[in-house]
């Protein structure tokens, strides 16, 4: 039996949007909890706080943090500021706020820390696969190397609250980055409105803070989701996992995941998921998703040269650990 195994990540919630109020025993701190839909998934979060009101403030706070972030970086959405950066003619300055450009800075940072593994220009790619509509087929080679070579975050000037692509059909993607921000921003509004830790889970990613800390995280099995295939412990902070199960288009009878190899335009195979443990929600995203990118070795490689990074490749039936991390494979009997 795993005991403090409270949190899943990659695992969906309860279906059902709901709330929870209890009192922990032994404490007097209420514990508080919702799950609603955003930002494409399903966010659950709680909260410990002193009373009621507090607890529900806090909760309602972080989710209106999750929709603002949603409603700035959204590539769905055409009337985002990265949209219209997206779509702004080339080298126009575009007016995107702090927001954006904060997450816009920290990508093209991860980019160059990764070597390109994770890239925020992969639009054009994300687009030809049809991860955004459209019936998918097998992109022709023609094409893929056009939409390859929009892939340059060289182009992609960034100030304190404006940004410009340099090429004609450039675009922005943030999907890899933007929950880890939002649940940043979303734990710091929590606590400032009083609350004494949260636990918050978006669509693979975590992070728990003040009372919430000190738990055990389940990591799902990539090649089987419903099963669990190790624990981490997490004593506050953030983890993230990128997989291909999460999204993917079906050609020709076979699924291609949604993370692109920038290197070769392709998908990375599915049956893989790369997590990592940071202190901030957004570079565990990142990190994450580049370590798809990068596989075990490279992946693993770039973890253990990062102060304070931790994370864990799952592929085929082998469990990957950097050298700090302690694992524990779950006792998954009746
Ligand atoms: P995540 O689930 O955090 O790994 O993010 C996956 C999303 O990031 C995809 O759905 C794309 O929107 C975007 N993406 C795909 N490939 C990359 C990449 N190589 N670098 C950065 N973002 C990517
Ligand atoms: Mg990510």
């Amino acid at each position: 039996m795993i005991r403090r195994l409270v949190v899943l990540v990659a695992v969906t919630w309860p279906a059902a949007s709901g709330a929870v109020a209890a009192a922990l025993p032994g404490d007097q701190t209420i514990q508080h909890e919702e799950v609603r839909q955003v930002m494409g998934t399903l966010a659950a979060v709680r909260v410990w706080a002193d009373n009621v009101p507090v607890g529900r403030a806090a909760v309602d706070t972080a989710f209106a943090v999750l929709v603002e972030v949603d409603s700035l970086m959204s590539t769905w959405n055409g009337n985002s500021p990265l949209s219209r950066l997206n779509r702004a003619p080339v080298d126009q300055w575009v007016p995107v706020g702090p927001d954006v450009c904060r997450v816009l800075a920290a990508a093209v940072e991860l980019s160059r820390l990764t070597g390109g593994a994770f890239d925020p220009m992969v639009l054009p790619l994300v687009r030809l696969w049809r991860f955004q509509g459209g019936k998918a087929t097998l992109p022709a080679a023609a094409d893929l190397a056009a939409a390859r070579a929009l892939v340059d975050v060289g182009a992609l000037a960034v100030e304190a609250t404006r940004a410009r692509l340099r090429r004609a059909g450039m675009a922005v993607d943030l999907g890899g980055i933007a929950k880890g921000y939002a649940l940043d921003r979303a734990a710091a509004a929590m606590r400032s409105v009083g609350a004494r830790g949260g636990v918050l889970d978006l669509g693979g990613n975590l992070l728990v803070f003040g009372v919430g800390a000190g738990r055990e995280v389940a990591v799902v099995d990539p090649r089987h989701p419903g099963q669990l295939v190790l624990t981490v412990p997490l004593p506050a902070g953030a983890v993230a996992t990128s997989g291909q199960y999460e999204r993917f288009v079906t050609i020709e009878g076979r699924d291609y995941g949604h993370i692109l190899d920038p290197r070769t335009g392709w998908p990375v195979p599915a049956g893989c998921s790369a997590t990592v443990i940071a202190s901030e929600a957004l570079w565990a995203d990142a990190l994450a998703t580049a370590v798809l990118v990068l596989g075990p070795e490279a992946g693993l490689a770039l973890l253990e040269r990062l102060p304070d990074v931790e994370g864990v490749v799952v592929v085929g039936g082998d469990i990957l650990p950097t050298s700090g991390l302690m694992t524990t494979v779950p006792d998954q009997g009746p």
